[in-house]
Protein backbone atom coordinates (compact mmCIF):
# COMPACT_ATOMS: atom_id res chain seq x y z
CA UNK A 1 0.00 0.00 0.00
CA UNK A 2 0.83 3.14 -1.06
CA UNK A 3 2.78 5.47 2.27
CA UNK A 4 0.61 8.36 2.12
CA UNK A 5 1.69 11.55 4.91
CA UNK A 6 -1.33 11.91 7.37
CA UNK A 7 -3.41 14.99 6.43
CA UNK A 8 -2.11 16.33 10.24
CA UNK A 9 1.56 16.02 9.04
CA UNK A 10 0.64 17.50 5.67
CA UNK A 11 -1.41 20.12 7.28
CA UNK A 12 1.73 20.82 9.95
CA UNK A 13 4.33 20.61 7.29
CA UNK A 14 2.32 23.19 5.35
CA UNK A 15 1.72 25.48 8.46
CA UNK A 16 5.62 25.72 8.68
CA UNK A 17 6.51 26.21 4.74
CA UNK A 18 4.24 29.45 4.99
CA UNK A 19 6.02 30.30 8.40
CA UNK A 20 9.81 29.80 6.23
CA UNK A 21 8.59 31.83 3.71
CA UNK A 22 7.30 34.71 5.61
CA UNK A 23 10.78 34.44 7.57
CA UNK A 24 12.17 34.01 4.62
CA UNK A 25 10.76 37.94 2.94
CA UNK A 26 11.06 39.84 5.93
CA UNK A 27 14.59 38.57 6.46
CA UNK A 28 14.84 39.32 2.90
CA UNK A 29 13.31 42.88 3.11
CA UNK A 30 16.05 43.60 5.97
CA UNK A 31 18.93 42.70 3.41
CA UNK A 32 19.63 46.28 2.86
CA UNK A 33 19.36 47.49 6.12
CA UNK A 34 21.90 44.55 6.93
CA UNK A 35 23.95 46.12 4.09
CA UNK A 36 24.14 49.44 5.22
CA UNK A 37 24.90 48.20 8.95
CA UNK A 38 27.72 45.96 7.95
CA UNK A 39 29.00 48.86 5.26
CA UNK A 40 29.25 51.45 8.53
CA UNK A 41 30.53 48.66 10.97
CA UNK A 42 33.25 48.36 8.75
CA UNK A 43 34.17 51.88 8.19
CA UNK A 44 34.26 51.87 11.65
CA UNK A 45 36.70 48.99 12.25
CA UNK A 46 38.60 50.29 9.41
CA UNK A 47 38.65 54.02 10.85
CA UNK A 48 39.39 52.22 14.48
CA UNK A 49 42.53 50.56 12.52
CA UNK A 50 43.62 54.05 11.41
CA UNK A 51 43.41 55.35 14.17
CA UNK A 52 45.62 53.11 16.33
CA UNK A 53 47.56 52.76 13.44
CA UNK A 54 48.66 56.60 12.82
CA UNK A 55 50.25 57.26 15.92
CA UNK A 56 52.70 54.74 15.39
CA UNK A 57 53.36 56.10 12.09
CA UNK A 58 53.71 59.08 13.06
CA UNK A 59 56.41 58.59 15.53
CA UNK A 60 58.52 56.55 12.84
CA UNK A 61 57.71 59.22 10.46
CA UNK A 62 59.26 62.11 13.13
CA UNK A 63 61.96 59.66 13.74
CA UNK A 64 62.34 58.55 10.03
CA UNK A 65 62.78 55.01 10.93
CA UNK A 66 61.58 53.07 7.64
CA UNK A 67 62.80 50.41 8.64
CA UNK A 68 60.84 49.39 11.76
CA UNK A 69 57.73 51.40 10.48
CA UNK A 70 58.11 48.92 7.42
CA UNK A 71 58.12 45.83 9.88
CA UNK A 72 55.24 47.27 11.73
CA UNK A 73 53.00 48.06 8.66
CA UNK A 74 53.50 44.64 7.34
CA UNK A 75 52.52 43.07 10.66
CA UNK A 76 49.31 45.09 10.63
CA UNK A 77 48.68 44.29 6.50
CA UNK A 78 49.28 40.60 7.67
CA UNK A 79 46.91 40.57 10.46
CA UNK A 80 44.08 42.52 8.34
CA UNK A 81 44.01 41.14 4.61
CA UNK A 82 41.40 43.54 4.07
CA UNK A 83 43.67 46.11 3.17
CA UNK A 84 43.93 46.35 -0.16
CA UNK A 85 46.19 49.51 -0.21
CA UNK A 86 48.23 51.36 2.46
CA UNK A 87 50.31 54.43 1.53
CA UNK A 88 51.70 57.12 3.98
CA UNK A 89 53.41 60.29 2.49
CA UNK A 90 55.90 62.44 3.95
CA UNK A 91 55.16 66.17 4.54
CA UNK A 92 56.07 66.83 0.85
CA UNK A 93 54.40 64.41 -0.52
CA UNK A 94 56.45 62.00 -1.16
CA UNK A 95 55.62 58.03 -1.00
CA UNK A 96 57.39 57.03 2.52
CA UNK A 97 55.13 53.36 2.35
CA UNK A 98 53.00 51.90 -0.70
CA UNK A 99 51.46 48.61 -0.42
CA UNK A 100 48.97 47.50 -2.88
CA UNK A 101 47.12 44.10 -2.63
CA UNK A 102 46.97 41.92 -5.80
CA UNK A 103 43.40 41.17 -4.83
CA UNK A 104 42.68 45.42 -5.23
CA UNK A 105 41.97 45.26 -8.82
CA UNK A 106 39.87 42.66 -8.72
CA UNK A 107 37.93 44.28 -6.06
CA UNK A 108 34.35 43.97 -7.37
CA UNK A 109 32.78 45.67 -4.26
CA UNK A 110 32.75 49.40 -3.43
CA UNK A 111 36.47 49.33 -0.58
CA UNK A 112 36.10 52.20 2.46
CA UNK A 113 38.85 54.74 1.39
CA UNK A 114 40.50 56.66 4.24
CA UNK A 115 42.70 59.29 4.64
CA UNK A 116 44.20 60.70 7.99
CA UNK A 117 47.20 63.54 8.23
CA UNK A 118 49.96 62.71 10.49
CA UNK A 119 50.62 64.83 12.97
CA UNK A 120 54.05 66.10 14.79
CA UNK A 121 52.42 65.28 18.75
CA UNK A 122 54.87 68.16 20.00
CA UNK A 123 54.48 70.83 17.95
CA UNK A 124 51.49 69.83 16.72
CA UNK A 125 52.55 70.60 12.70
CA UNK A 126 51.43 68.20 9.98
CA UNK A 127 54.47 65.66 8.80
CA UNK A 128 52.39 62.98 6.07
CA UNK A 129 49.61 61.77 5.18
CA UNK A 130 48.32 58.03 5.58
CA UNK A 131 45.45 56.41 3.03
CA UNK A 132 43.86 53.27 3.47
CA UNK A 133 41.72 51.63 1.33
CA UNK A 134 39.68 48.81 3.81
CA UNK A 135 37.15 46.05 1.53
CA UNK A 136 34.17 45.06 2.58
CA UNK A 137 33.98 42.65 0.25
CA UNK A 138 34.35 39.95 2.70
CA UNK A 139 31.00 41.09 4.45
CA UNK A 140 28.97 41.86 0.75
CA UNK A 141 29.91 38.41 -0.07
CA UNK A 142 28.66 36.88 2.89
CA UNK A 143 25.54 39.41 2.88
CA UNK A 144 25.00 37.66 -0.91
CA UNK A 145 25.41 34.23 0.05
CA UNK A 146 22.67 34.86 2.69
CA UNK A 147 20.45 36.55 0.43
CA UNK A 148 20.79 33.69 -2.08
CA UNK A 149 20.15 31.31 0.57
CA UNK A 150 17.12 33.18 1.62
CA UNK A 151 16.11 33.30 -2.07
CA UNK A 152 16.59 29.30 -2.45
CA UNK A 153 14.95 28.77 0.71
CA UNK A 154 12.26 30.46 0.19
CA UNK A 155 11.61 29.45 -3.29
CA UNK A 156 11.81 26.17 -2.32
CA UNK A 157 9.42 26.74 0.29
CA UNK A 158 6.68 28.33 -2.00
CA UNK A 159 6.89 25.14 -4.75
CA UNK A 160 6.55 22.93 -1.95
CA UNK A 161 3.74 24.61 -0.63
CA UNK A 162 2.39 24.80 -4.18
CA UNK A 163 2.26 21.10 -4.18
CA UNK A 164 1.61 20.64 -0.92
CA UNK A 165 -1.49 22.49 -1.63
CA UNK A 166 -1.98 21.21 -5.03
CA UNK A 167 -1.81 17.27 -3.00
CA UNK A 168 -4.37 18.78 -0.61
CA UNK A 169 -6.90 19.54 -3.15
CA UNK A 170 -6.28 16.35 -4.68
CA UNK A 171 -6.57 14.29 -1.44
CA UNK A 172 -9.94 16.15 -0.21
CA UNK A 173 -11.47 15.95 -3.58
CA UNK A 174 -12.78 12.32 -2.12
CA UNK A 175 -13.71 13.77 0.54
CA UNK A 176 -16.18 15.69 -1.70
CA UNK A 177 -17.18 13.07 -3.40
CA UNK A 178 -18.08 11.40 -0.32
CA UNK A 179 -20.12 14.50 0.78
CA UNK A 180 -21.97 14.22 -2.82
CA UNK A 181 -22.90 10.51 -2.71
CA UNK A 182 -23.90 11.13 1.30
CA UNK A 183 -26.13 13.97 0.10
CA UNK A 184 -27.47 11.56 -2.30
CA UNK A 185 -28.28 8.35 -0.89
CA UNK A 186 -31.55 7.16 -0.79
CA UNK A 187 -32.26 3.83 1.36
CA UNK A 188 -34.80 2.77 -1.30
CA UNK A 189 -32.47 2.70 -4.26
CA UNK A 190 -29.06 1.72 -2.35
CA UNK A 191 -27.25 4.17 -4.18
CA UNK A 192 -23.76 4.41 -2.44
CA UNK A 193 -20.82 3.68 -4.07
CA UNK A 194 -19.63 0.86 -1.86
CA UNK A 195 -16.35 0.80 -3.10
CA UNK A 196 -13.56 1.09 -0.37
CA UNK A 197 -10.20 3.34 -1.63
CA UNK A 198 -7.11 2.78 -0.82
CA UNK A 199 -4.38 4.35 1.18
CA UNK A 200 -4.38 5.24 4.93
CA UNK A 201 -4.72 8.56 5.50
CA UNK A 202 -7.66 10.12 7.92
CA UNK A 203 -10.12 10.42 4.81
CA UNK A 204 -9.32 6.88 3.41
CA UNK A 205 -10.18 5.79 6.94
CA UNK A 206 -13.28 8.24 7.08
CA UNK A 207 -14.49 6.59 3.63
CA UNK A 208 -13.71 3.38 4.37
CA UNK A 209 -15.40 3.32 7.63
CA UNK A 210 -18.56 4.90 6.15
CA UNK A 211 -18.22 2.33 3.25
CA UNK A 212 -18.44 -0.69 6.08
CA UNK A 213 -21.32 0.97 7.60
CA UNK A 214 -23.76 1.51 4.47
CA UNK A 215 -22.60 -2.04 3.87
CA UNK A 216 -23.84 -3.27 7.59
CA UNK A 217 -27.15 -0.57 7.42
CA UNK A 218 -27.83 -2.69 3.72
CA UNK A 219 -27.43 -5.85 5.65
CA UNK A 220 -29.61 -5.49 8.37
CA UNK A 221 -32.36 -3.56 5.97
CA UNK A 222 -32.19 -6.44 3.68
CA UNK A 223 -32.52 -8.41 7.14
CA UNK A 224 -35.90 -6.57 8.51
CA UNK A 225 -37.01 -6.79 4.99
CA UNK A 226 -37.17 -10.55 5.02
CA UNK A 227 -38.39 -10.92 8.95
CA UNK A 228 -41.72 -8.35 7.45
CA UNK A 229 -42.24 -10.34 4.81
CA UNK A 230 -42.30 -13.58 7.30
CA UNK A 231 -44.18 -11.65 9.49
CA UNK A 232 -46.53 -10.62 7.01
CA UNK A 233 -46.67 -13.78 5.97
CA UNK A 234 -47.39 -15.30 9.06
CA UNK A 235 -49.96 -12.52 10.01
CA UNK A 236 -51.60 -13.34 7.00
CA UNK A 237 -51.87 -17.44 8.04
CA UNK A 238 -53.06 -16.14 11.41
CA UNK A 239 -55.70 -13.84 9.94
CA UNK A 240 -56.81 -16.59 7.77
CA UNK A 241 -56.85 -18.70 10.54
CA UNK A 242 -58.46 -16.63 13.11
CA UNK A 243 -61.49 -15.78 10.15
CA UNK A 244 -62.05 -19.51 9.58
CA UNK A 245 -62.23 -20.30 13.50
CA UNK A 246 -64.30 -16.71 13.56
CA UNK A 247 -66.93 -18.31 11.30
CA UNK A 248 -66.72 -21.65 12.82
CA UNK A 249 -67.28 -19.80 16.14
CA UNK A 250 -70.55 -17.85 14.30
CA UNK A 251 -71.57 -20.69 13.39
CA UNK A 252 -72.20 -22.55 16.66
CA UNK A 253 -72.83 -19.27 18.25
CA UNK A 254 -75.88 -19.71 15.48
CA UNK A 255 -76.51 -23.23 16.36
CA UNK A 256 -76.44 -22.53 19.88
CA UNK A 257 -78.65 -19.83 19.95
CA UNK A 258 -81.15 -21.38 17.97
CA UNK A 259 -81.15 -24.68 20.49
CA UNK A 260 -81.30 -22.01 23.19
CA UNK A 261 -84.31 -21.05 21.95
CA UNK A 262 -85.95 -24.05 20.75
CA UNK A 263 -84.69 -25.24 24.66
CA UNK A 264 -86.18 -22.17 26.04
CA UNK A 265 -89.74 -22.85 24.20
CA UNK A 266 -89.30 -26.12 25.06
CA UNK A 267 -88.71 -24.94 28.63
CA UNK A 268 -91.34 -22.49 29.00
CA UNK A 269 -93.77 -25.56 27.73
CA UNK A 270 -92.46 -27.61 30.36
CA UNK A 271 -93.13 -24.86 32.64
CA UNK A 272 -96.19 -24.47 31.24
CA UNK A 273 -97.27 -28.22 31.52
CA UNK A 274 -95.77 -28.07 35.16
CA UNK A 275 -97.78 -25.04 36.49
CA UNK A 276 -100.69 -25.56 34.35
CA UNK A 277 -103.78 -28.23 33.60
CA UNK A 278 -103.37 -29.11 29.95
CA UNK A 279 -107.19 -29.28 29.88
CA UNK A 280 -108.58 -26.25 31.20
CA UNK A 281 -105.53 -23.97 31.48
CA UNK A 282 -105.71 -23.42 34.91
CA UNK A 283 -103.26 -23.75 37.56
CA UNK A 284 -102.81 -27.56 38.67
CA UNK A 285 -102.10 -28.98 41.83
CA UNK A 286 -98.39 -28.39 42.56
CA UNK A 287 -99.17 -25.01 41.52
CA UNK A 288 -101.86 -24.22 44.33
CA UNK A 289 -100.11 -26.02 46.86
CA UNK A 290 -96.97 -23.90 46.53
CA UNK A 291 -98.49 -20.67 46.12
CA UNK A 292 -101.34 -21.94 49.02
CA UNK A 293 -98.12 -22.11 50.99
CA UNK A 294 -96.97 -18.97 50.34
CA UNK A 295 -99.71 -17.04 51.08
CA UNK A 296 -100.15 -19.15 54.54
CA UNK A 297 -97.02 -17.90 55.78
CA UNK A 298 -97.85 -14.46 54.67
CA UNK A 299 -101.15 -15.01 56.63
CA UNK A 300 -99.53 -16.37 59.47
CA UNK A 301 -97.08 -12.93 59.51
CA UNK A 302 -99.82 -10.22 58.68
CA UNK A 303 -102.64 -12.48 61.12
CA UNK A 304 -104.80 -12.32 58.49
CA UNK A 305 -107.94 -13.89 57.29
CA UNK A 306 -107.14 -17.03 54.28
CA UNK A 307 -110.24 -18.66 53.01
CA UNK A 308 -110.73 -21.89 50.41
CA UNK A 309 -113.25 -22.73 48.14
CA UNK A 310 -113.84 -26.43 47.27
CA UNK A 311 -115.81 -27.00 44.20
CA UNK A 312 -117.22 -30.21 42.77
CA UNK A 313 -119.49 -30.64 40.02
CA UNK A 314 -122.67 -32.68 40.91
CA UNK A 315 -123.11 -35.91 39.30
CA UNK A 316 -120.57 -35.71 36.93
CA UNK A 317 -120.16 -39.37 36.67
CA UNK A 318 -123.61 -39.36 34.91
CA UNK A 319 -123.01 -36.34 32.34
CA UNK A 320 -119.39 -38.74 31.75
CA UNK A 321 -122.27 -41.40 31.35
CA UNK A 322 -124.85 -39.84 29.26
CA UNK A 323 -122.98 -37.42 27.22
CA UNK A 324 -119.95 -38.81 26.69
CA UNK A 325 -116.11 -38.05 28.17
CA UNK A 326 -115.25 -35.31 25.66
CA UNK A 327 -118.75 -33.48 26.52
CA UNK A 328 -117.67 -34.28 30.01
CA UNK A 329 -114.39 -32.34 28.92
CA UNK A 330 -116.33 -29.60 27.09
CA UNK A 331 -118.27 -29.06 30.44
CA UNK A 332 -114.79 -28.71 32.37
CA UNK A 333 -113.46 -25.99 29.91
CA UNK A 334 -116.67 -23.70 30.82
CA UNK A 335 -116.31 -24.09 34.10
CA UNK A 336 -112.83 -23.29 34.11
CA UNK A 337 -113.62 -20.43 32.11
CA UNK A 338 -116.43 -19.26 34.37
CA UNK A 339 -114.23 -19.66 37.84
CA UNK A 340 -111.40 -17.99 36.31
CA UNK A 341 -113.52 -15.12 35.31
CA UNK A 342 -114.99 -15.06 39.00
CA UNK A 343 -111.07 -14.27 40.13
CA UNK A 344 -111.15 -10.65 40.33
CA UNK A 345 -108.27 -9.84 42.73
CA UNK A 346 -104.29 -10.16 42.16
CA UNK A 347 -103.55 -12.54 44.53
CA UNK A 348 -106.92 -14.49 44.24
CA UNK A 349 -106.28 -17.70 42.53
CA UNK A 350 -108.11 -21.23 41.00
CA UNK A 351 -106.75 -24.10 40.12
CA UNK A 352 -108.07 -27.88 39.17
CA UNK A 353 -107.39 -29.92 41.93
CA UNK A 354 -108.97 -32.98 41.28
CA UNK A 355 -111.27 -34.74 38.48
CA UNK A 356 -113.96 -32.22 38.77
CA UNK A 357 -112.80 -30.81 41.73
CA UNK A 358 -111.47 -26.59 41.49
CA UNK A 359 -109.71 -25.00 44.89
CA UNK A 360 -109.57 -21.35 45.54
CA UNK A 361 -107.02 -19.90 48.14
CA UNK A 362 -108.17 -16.10 48.58
CA UNK A 363 -105.75 -14.44 50.77
CA UNK A 364 -106.89 -11.60 53.32
CA UNK A 365 -110.61 -12.88 52.70
CA UNK A 366 -112.87 -13.52 55.33
CA UNK A 367 -115.46 -16.07 55.81
CA UNK A 368 -118.03 -13.44 54.37
CA UNK A 369 -115.95 -12.53 51.58
CA UNK A 370 -115.22 -16.03 50.58
CA UNK A 371 -118.84 -16.98 50.79
CA UNK A 372 -119.92 -14.28 48.52
CA UNK A 373 -117.36 -15.33 45.96
CA UNK A 374 -118.43 -18.78 46.22
CA UNK A 375 -122.32 -17.15 45.75
CA UNK A 376 -121.11 -15.33 42.51
CA UNK A 377 -119.69 -18.57 41.27
CA UNK A 378 -123.38 -20.38 42.29
CA UNK A 379 -124.48 -17.36 40.03
CA UNK A 380 -122.67 -17.67 36.87
CA UNK A 381 -123.17 -21.03 36.59
CA UNK A 382 -127.31 -20.48 37.10
CA UNK A 383 -127.07 -17.84 34.43
CA UNK A 384 -124.65 -20.27 32.22
CA UNK A 385 -127.31 -22.98 32.42
CA UNK A 386 -130.20 -20.33 31.89
CA UNK A 387 -128.70 -19.01 28.56
CA UNK A 388 -127.29 -22.45 27.05
CA UNK A 389 -130.06 -24.35 26.47
CA UNK A 390 -128.00 -26.22 24.24
CA UNK A 391 -125.64 -26.93 26.30
CA UNK A 392 -125.48 -29.91 28.85
CA UNK A 393 -126.31 -27.98 32.67
CA UNK A 394 -124.55 -28.96 35.64
CA UNK A 395 -124.51 -27.38 38.98
CA UNK A 396 -121.78 -27.10 41.41
CA UNK A 397 -121.50 -28.05 44.98
CA UNK A 398 -118.91 -25.87 47.21
CA UNK A 399 -116.92 -26.07 50.51
CA UNK A 400 -115.97 -22.91 52.29
CA UNK A 401 -113.16 -22.76 55.48
CA UNK A 402 -111.57 -19.65 56.96
CA UNK A 403 -108.71 -19.06 59.20
CA UNK A 404 -106.91 -16.59 60.63
CA UNK A 405 -103.65 -19.00 61.47
CA UNK A 406 -101.46 -18.97 64.16
CA UNK A 407 -98.27 -20.79 64.21
CA UNK A 408 -100.10 -23.66 65.72
CA UNK A 409 -102.77 -24.25 62.54
CA UNK A 410 -101.84 -26.13 59.56
CA UNK A 411 -102.83 -25.80 55.79
CA UNK A 412 -103.89 -29.27 55.34
CA UNK A 413 -106.37 -28.67 58.39
CA UNK A 414 -108.21 -26.11 56.51
CA UNK A 415 -108.06 -27.77 53.27
CA UNK A 416 -109.96 -30.56 55.00
CA UNK A 417 -112.60 -28.25 56.71
CA UNK A 418 -113.32 -27.20 53.34
CA UNK A 419 -113.61 -30.62 52.05
CA UNK A 420 -115.75 -31.36 55.03
CA UNK A 421 -118.14 -28.41 54.07
CA UNK A 422 -118.34 -29.83 50.60
CA UNK A 423 -119.09 -33.02 52.03
CA UNK A 424 -122.11 -31.43 53.92
CA UNK A 425 -123.28 -29.38 51.23
CA UNK A 426 -123.60 -33.02 49.01
CA UNK A 427 -125.05 -34.43 51.85
CA UNK A 428 -127.20 -31.70 52.39
CA UNK A 429 -128.24 -32.23 48.64
CA UNK A 430 -126.21 -30.41 45.83
CA UNK A 431 -125.60 -27.16 44.41
CA UNK A 432 -125.24 -24.88 47.50
CA UNK A 433 -122.75 -23.78 49.99
CA UNK A 434 -121.70 -25.02 53.13
CA UNK A 435 -119.46 -23.18 55.29
CA UNK A 436 -116.56 -25.04 58.02
CA UNK A 437 -114.83 -22.03 59.54
CA UNK A 438 -112.64 -22.82 62.29
P1 LIG B 1 -121.07 -36.26 43.21
O1 LIG B 1 -122.19 -35.36 42.94
O2 LIG B 1 -121.13 -36.96 44.48
O3 LIG B 1 -119.79 -35.49 43.12
O4 LIG B 1 -121.09 -37.33 42.07
P2 LIG B 1 -120.11 -37.45 40.92
O5 LIG B 1 -120.51 -38.40 39.95
O6 LIG B 1 -119.69 -36.13 40.39
O7 LIG B 1 -118.84 -37.98 41.68
P3 LIG B 1 -117.92 -39.16 41.39
O8 LIG B 1 -116.69 -39.01 42.28
O9 LIG B 1 -118.68 -40.40 41.62
O10 LIG B 1 -117.51 -39.08 39.89
C1 LIG B 1 -116.54 -38.20 39.42
C2 LIG B 1 -116.41 -38.39 38.02
O11 LIG B 1 -115.73 -37.38 37.32
C3 LIG B 1 -115.66 -39.66 37.69
C4 LIG B 1 -114.96 -39.37 36.42
O12 LIG B 1 -115.46 -40.09 35.34
C5 LIG B 1 -115.21 -37.92 36.16
N1 LIG B 1 -114.05 -37.29 35.78
C6 LIG B 1 -112.94 -37.04 36.54
N2 LIG B 1 -112.04 -36.39 35.84
C7 LIG B 1 -112.54 -36.23 34.54
C8 LIG B 1 -112.04 -35.61 33.36
O13 LIG B 1 -110.96 -35.13 33.27
N3 LIG B 1 -112.88 -35.62 32.27
C9 LIG B 1 -114.09 -36.16 32.29
N4 LIG B 1 -114.81 -36.15 31.23
N5 LIG B 1 -114.53 -36.74 33.41
C10 LIG B 1 -113.79 -36.78 34.52
MG1 LIG C 1 -115.59 -35.41 42.92
MG1 LIG D 1 -118.76 -34.69 41.63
Amino acid sequence: MKRTLSLTTQIIVMVTLVFLVLLGSMSYMHYDAMKHYSQESETQKSELLLNSVAPVVAINLYLDMKGPMYDYLMKIIQQNPMILRLIVTDREGRKYFTYESPMAQAQTARPIFLKKSLYDKISGETIGEIEMLYSNARYEALLNEYRRFTWMLMAGAVVLLMLLLLQLRRRLAPLKKLATDLREYDPRRRNFPKKKVGGSDEIAVIHNAMVEMFEKIEQYTTRMFEMNLKLETKIRERTKILEETNEQLRREIEERTRTEEALKHANELLEQLSTKDALTGLYNRRMFEQSFENYWKMAQRERMPISILLCDIDFFKQINDRFGHLAGDKCLQELAAILKRAVKRPMDSVARYGGEEFIFVLPDTPLMGAVALANEIQKMIYDRNEKAETEIPFTLSIGVSCIVPTSHDSMQELVRQADMALYEAKRKGRNRIEVQSL
